[in-house]
């Protein structure tokens, strides 16, 4: 392979890492995003976790004012006892306050019912903030680690296309243009190995004589009569076993 040629394949290599680290780097806010969303989900399960001890306690709240009144009622009834003129008036209090009793004891039940009821729901919030604070941390560190990797990718990228500039700045004019060409066409690959009679671009066979061409080195760009990509020629490497 002519050194032309070499230059031209090492611009390819280049030019796919390039490709290759544009693609990484792009790809790093969808990632964030991602990170972001498994954490968005985490959090409103513990949201969940947390509206259910607030209903609770609100509703223990609540059931405390509830016992409040009946006390109040059952106070100015007691007053009301007082000024009763006949039995039956007196009764009629009195099945006030039995009722307002009875109220209070009932609220009593369901504040008991309430507070067993507290307790796991207490822990699930708790378990469930711890777990969401480890979590937080550890998406901290992937995102830092990804941000990390993207600035490596882009020092990397900044490298790989000044290399790419100073190997174009050597190439010759006419295999630089006919490779840049080839290469917005064919997606990329614009040079490719003939090996074992065949072009490993697309496939299909060379012709002998176009082997022959191509065995021989000579100066020139040969192309596949097939695909149009730049074909060159590695020949294969002796072993020599009496060393
Ligand atoms: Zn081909």
């Amino acid at each position: 392979m002519s050194t032309d040629l070499e230059l031209i394949l090492k611009i390819q290599s280049l030019d796919q890492r390039i490709a290759d680290l544009q693609k990484e780097i792009a790809i790093l806010p969808k990632r964030i995003a991602e990170i972001a969303k498994a954490l968005d989900a985490r959090k409103r399960r513990v949201e969940v976790d947390r509206a259910a001890l607030a209903a609770n306690q609100k509703e223990r709240k609540r059931l405390d004012d509830d016992i409040k009144v009946q006390e109040q009622k059952i106070s100015k009834l007691k007053d009301q006892t007082s000024t009763a003129k006949t039995n039956e008036q007196y009764r009629a209090f009195q099945a006030e306050i039995d009722y307002c009793h009875k109220e209070i004891r009932k609220f009593e039940d369901r504040i008991l019912e309430l507070m067993t009821d507290s307790e796991p729901l207490d822990q699930n919030v708790k378990k469930a903030e711890a777990a969401l604070a480890l979590e937080a941390a550890q998406v901290e560190a992937e995102k830092k680690a990804a941000l990390e990797r993207t600035e490596a990718h882009r020092k990397e990228l900044e490298q790989v296309k000044a290399a790419r500039a100073q190997a174009a700045a050597g190439a010759r004019k006419d295999y630089i243009s006919n490779y840049e060409r080839i290469r917005k066409r064919a997606g990329g690959v614009a040079v490719a190995e003939a090996a074992e009679g065949c072009c490993t671009a697309c496939n299909m066979t060379i012709r002998p004589q176009v082997m022959q061409e191509l065995r021989q080195g000579l100066d020139g760009i040969i192309f596949c009569e097939s695909c149009k990509r730049i074909l060159y020629y590695n020949p294969p490497v002796l072993i020599d076993e009496t060393a």
